[in-house]
């Protein structure tokens, strides 16, 4: 995971949400002129009318199209989900309250918007609010495509995620172990780095071994290693050199396959974070 900063485009993000509610929610009492939002839709009208596609298209940018939980490069939006941080069926949002992104202030249950007798904003309703919106990958990789997700937003469904990629220095809270395994280090937030590692699945086998091999990889040059997406006798070399104490011929054989080495690749974030530990 890797520091998120909703600040940069906040006013755009906000402006969809804005618009959304205006355009598609805003009626008007006729007796009293009282205007009030209502029937905000999140899987209705927002993604039909078009906000959805505008809000994630802006959190891609915001991204740099990198997954917020596995870091995998996400190269269009159709491989991209939108997260909601606070599920959207949350009977509360304790527990993401204390990041500044998601305090009352900035955020209030769909609802409990809904339902006030001030809709002012913010607070924004939580289901359509750019504060509470990520980009999330599909948690899929090759040959199972079979299985929905592995990892992510899916494999993540409702559980306590707390999203601690706001926090600025998330990076050096966390271990990468050689074996491609991550855990957080212990100290401030290491609880709620857990959560979120254990919630979205980080650990999964599938990113386990994409991870162990950017370390193994490290120390080759990067162009050797692009080379590889189209020069398969360089990947079979670059794959034993790889896996030479160990003998791995089942890795050798698995990612010499082109479906396998492309999801690698879109790992590659991965060798600037082994080189820059080492
Ligand atoms: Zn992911």
């Amino acid at each position: 995971m890797r520091y998120i900063d909703k600040n940069t485009c906040k006013a755009e993000g906000n402006g969809i949400t804005d618009e959304y509610l205006e355009n598609e929610c805003r009626t008007t009492d006729p007796l009293s002129g009282s205007v009030r939002y209502m029937n905000i839709d999140y899987s209705g009208s927002f993604t039909n009318k078009g906000y959805r596609g505008r809000m994630l298209g802006l959190a891609m940018t915001t991204q740099k199209k990198y997954c917020c939980y596995c870091l995998r490069k996400i190269g269009n939006s159709k491989l991209a989900t939108l997260e909601h941080i606070i599920p959207q069926n949350a009977p509360s949002t304790s527990g993401y309250d204390k990041y500044g992104e998601l305090s009352k202030g900035e955020i209030a249950l769909t609802k409990d918007f809904s339902s006030a007798h001030n809709q002012e904003r913010p607070p924004y309703p939580h289901t359509i609010a750019w504060n509470n919106l990520v980009v999330s990958c599909k948690g899929q990789f090759p040959l199972d495509n079979n299985v929905s997700s592995h990892c992510c937003n899916n494999a993540r469904s409702s559980l306590y995620a707390p999203p601690v990629y706001y926090l600025q220095d998330i990076e050096s809270r966390i271990a990468i172990m050689h074996d491609g395994s991550i855990h957080a280090k212990v100290g401030e937030c290491h609880d709620e780095i857990n959560s979120t590692i254990v919630a979205a699945k980080l650990n999964c086998t599938a990113l386990k071994e994409i991870r162990r091999l950017w370390y193994k990889l490290r120390d080759i040059p990067y162009r050797e290693i692009v080379r590889c997406i189209y020069d398969r006798n360089q990947r079979m070399k670059t794959l034993v050199y790889a896996f030479k104490d160990g003998g791995d011929f089942h890795s050798i054989f698995k990612y010499q396959k082109d479906d396998y080495w492309k999801v690698f690749m879109k790992y590659h974030l991965f060798y600037l974070i082994f080189r820059e530990a080492n």
